[in-house]
Formats: C-alpha cells, structure tokens, sequence
C-alpha cells in the first residue's frame, strides 16, 4: 500500500473514529458477556381521593395511604449495547392500552423495541383504578371518571420518565440469580358439590417459590434486587381503604431499609389462582412482607449463580379464542339478573352488539420471552394466568427460568386447560368484571405454550 493512501485511511479512521463511538455508546468498555444495570423509582400515590381497583364491593374512594405506591425500573445492557428494561409497579396491573402508550412513547424516545419494555405490575387490590381497566367493577360517577382519567395520562409520563432514568443510571454490574421460598401463598380455588369456591385449598397447585436477581456494582454493592411470588396481593381486602402495595409492598420496604440504597422490585408471578393466607389483617400484609422480604434476604446471603452473556428478547402476539358468546336473546333476559354486575354485563354487551353486530370473538395475547446469556430466561405472561402455566414452562424450559404473570396486559383471568370442567370465578365469572363477552375456550393453553416455546426458541442461542 502507498504511504499516501495509508495516511488517508488513517486520518479518516481518526476523524470517523469519535464519529463511531457516539452511535455505539451503549455497552462500550465491556468485555463480551459482561453488563451493565440501572435503576429508577418514582412514587405513583394519586394525590387524590381516587377509586381504589380490585374490589367491585367498594363503595368509596380511596382515605389517605398506609405507604407510598411506586413504579420502578431495572435496565440491563449487553456488551453489544442491547438493551431491556423491567418496569414493576404497584398497581393492579397495566391496561393493554396504557402498556402501548408507555412502550411506544419509550421505544420512541430510547430507542427500544416493543420487545426490550416488560411491563409488571404487583396486583395490589389498594392502588387506583386506571383508565379502561375492569370497566364492569365499579360504579364511578363522571367527576371520578375524569380523575383516573387525569391520574392515568400522568402515570403514563411518568413511566417513561422512569425507563430513561434506569437507562441513564446504566453502570457495569454483576447480576447473579438465586430462588428462595416464602410460605403463605395457597391455591384459592376450593372444589365443592356446588362448584368452585373461593376458598383456602391446601391440596391445591400452588409455586411457593421466590425467584431473585441481585444486581450488585463492580465494587460489590447491592444497588438492586428483582424479586417475585406468585400470589394475589389481596391479604388487604375490601374494607380497607387506603393506598398500600399490600405485602409486596412491605416486602418491597423491608428489602430496601436492610439494604441501604438499593432498589427492590417486586415482579408478579402466575399467581391468579393463588392467595396470601391468613388474610384481612394489616398485620398479617406486613407480616407476609417480612416473610417474603426475609426469604429474600436468605437468598441474597447464599451462593448465588452468575448471569450474564447477551441479552435478547422476543414478542409477539396470540389469538386467544373465547367461547361463543350468549345470544342476544339471553344477554337481554340477564338484564332482570339478580346481581347487578351481571345486569351491566349485559347491558354493555347489548350496547356493543347494537353498534357492531358482534362481539369480539377472541382475544390478541401478547407474549415476551427475555434470554441472558445462553441459560438464563425471563417470561412474561399477560392476564391474570394461573400457577400451572408457570409450572409447565418451567418443567418445559431448560435452563433457570423466570415466569411472570401480570405482564404487559391485564385484560381478564387467564385459565389453564383443565380448569375448563371444574368452572369457577377465574373460569367464568371473571370475565364479567373484565367486561369481555364470556369464558375463554380450553385450547387457550396450548395456544400460549406453543407461542410461549417458538419465542424461546427464537431468543435461544444458535
Ligand atoms: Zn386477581
């Protein structure tokens, strides 16, 4: 080669050389297989007196708060700069149309994929109802209507706001991944002569497991921990009326205030059929945060396994099928029903029946599937799913895998196969509240476990 065009090539390489390193900033002075987290919280307590979501019994709305709700995020990188963030929140979960607006408004701003955003939420049954969410359980005059409204358009900001400031705390991290137990979860749905009731079911299925990511500085400080269970955040219930994350948010407290400066974030599991017990006691949702907290603690003492490697992650979406809805023949005979849910059920599916003609006749089910490295994988499932798709999966996976529920969209209870004969509130009565048009059809499991496998594949290494 001349020595003039040796220098040509050099002096472009100097000049296109910063040009370069500010398209790739992310991941830049890691090794390969190395990575970097940040964490972000923000306080999500409405400032007003707001209708509370999960209980259709409520009468009011909410009086003060027990502890602030948060929303809170984890951001990790790989080397090769791809990016994931986990949002967690306490919250009944994100409404399909609130998780769109958060992950376009983001993926805009950041660059992120609709895959690199998973959207959780604890179900606490003492947060707020937010706009277009369980639209069936309560009855909220006009000027509460506009609250949410208002409360929800801000939430959505603020979500955002939170995936940037994760991403802007970005550092080189150790992330290693430990599972614990905690012990007051049980199965709630209780077989009778009269069917399913909810009820404490101690021979029922049941994932008492507690799954943790510690996320520790290169110094070796704590700075975060993920953590789950697989349980309703119901053991506050329907008199209690102010704000709390009930005992994932103890938990969450209890994490943080023996771990000086770090995060802890609760992610739900496939907890739908499953309910803290004891119940209905404040002291018994602080009592189960602490367990739940401490179970964590062990863990964070134990000899944890490392993750890394590079992050990819996959989504997409899957028709659930219902069953063919009533006639309108019989949604009008159910407006005499005696419960007055069932009478505005059929009041909207008449509405919506009168407008189109039909109702919608399935449903599109998003679907995430997060892969570190070449074993570590994270599954987001929507809806209210029950254990025994967290059970399969993990059976089915190779590999440490994380299933959570309450993922991305809240939309209606999502039942397992064989839970179709037995019937029940996840099965059946549910969907009222979740103003869909009736049950689902069984096949829904194998819909979800084929989707759930073609996405872990796609996310598996080569
Ligand atoms: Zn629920």
């Amino acid at each position: 080669m001349k020595l003039s065009l040796l220098l040509i090539l050099l002096s472009f390489s100097i000049i296109f050389q910063p040009l370069k390193m500010d398209a790739h900033t992310q991941g830049k002075n890691l090794k390969p297989g190395e990575l970097r987290a940040g964490l972000a919280k923000v306080v999500i307590t409405p400032q007003q007196p707001l209708w509370m979501a999960g209980y259709a019994a409520r009468t009011k709305p909410a009086e003060g708060k027990l502890q602030d709700l948060y929303a809170k995020a984890l951001a990790i990188e790989d080397s090769a700069g791809h990016r994931l963030v986990i949002v967690t929140s306490d919250l009944l979960g994100f409404p399909r149309k609130t998780a769109d607006r958060i992950a376009a408004e983001a993926g805009k701003k950041y660059g992120l994929g609709r895959e690199s955003i998973l959207l959780n939420s604890s179900h606490t049954h003492s947060g707020p109802v937010l706009r277009d969410s369980l639209a069936g359980a309560y009855a909220l005059e006009k000027d509460q209507i506009e609250a949410i409204d208002a409360y929800t358009g801000k939430l959505e900001d603020q979500i955002v706001a939170l995936i940037g400031s994760a991403l802007g705390d970005l550092a080189p991290a150790r992330i290693s991944y430990g599972v614990g137990e905690a012990s007051f979860a049980m199965n709630r749905r209780k077989i009778t002569p009269d069917g399913v009731i909810n009820s404490p079911n101690p021979g029922g299925v049941v994932d008492r497991s507690v799954p943790v990511l510690k996320i520790e500085s290169e110094a070796g400080r704590i700075r975060g921990v993920l953590f789950g269970y697989a349980c309703h955040n119901t053991t506050l219930t329907g008199e209690f009326q102010q704000w709390s994350g009930d005992y994932a948010g103890f938990a969450q407290q209890e994490i943080e205030s023996t771990h000086p400066g770090a995060t802890a974030l609760f992610l739900m599991g496939c907890g739908a059929d499953i309910n803290p017990y004891p119940r209905s006691k404040l002291e018994l949702a602080t009592q189960h945060g602490k367990e739940l907290g401490s179970a964590v603690g062990t863990v964070l003492q134990s000899k944890m396994s490392p993750v890394k490697g590079g992050v990819r992650a996959a989504f997409d979406i899957v028709s659930l099928p219902f069953a063919p809805p009533p006639t309108k023949e019989m949604f009008t005979a159910q407006l005499s029903h005696p419960n007055v849910f069932h009478q505005r059920h059929a009041r909207r599916m008449l509405d919506r029946l009168g407008k189109d003609g039909r109702l919608i006749s399935e449903y599109p089910y998003p679907i995430q599937v997060v892969r570190i490295g070449s074993d570590f994988t994270m599954i987001g499932l929507a809806g209210e799913i029950v254990t025994d798709y967290a059970l399969r999966l993990k059976r089915e996976v190779k590999g440490r895998v994380w299933v959570a529920g309450y993922s991305n969209d809240v939309f209606a209870y999502v039942p397992s196969a064989r839970m179709f004969p037995e019937g029940g509130y996840e099965v059946v009565e549910s969907m009222i509240y979740y103003d869909q048009p009736g049950p689902f059809m069984p096949v829904i499991e194998e819909k979800i476990m084929e989707k759930t496998m073609s996405l872990v594949r796609r996310v598996s290494d080569k």
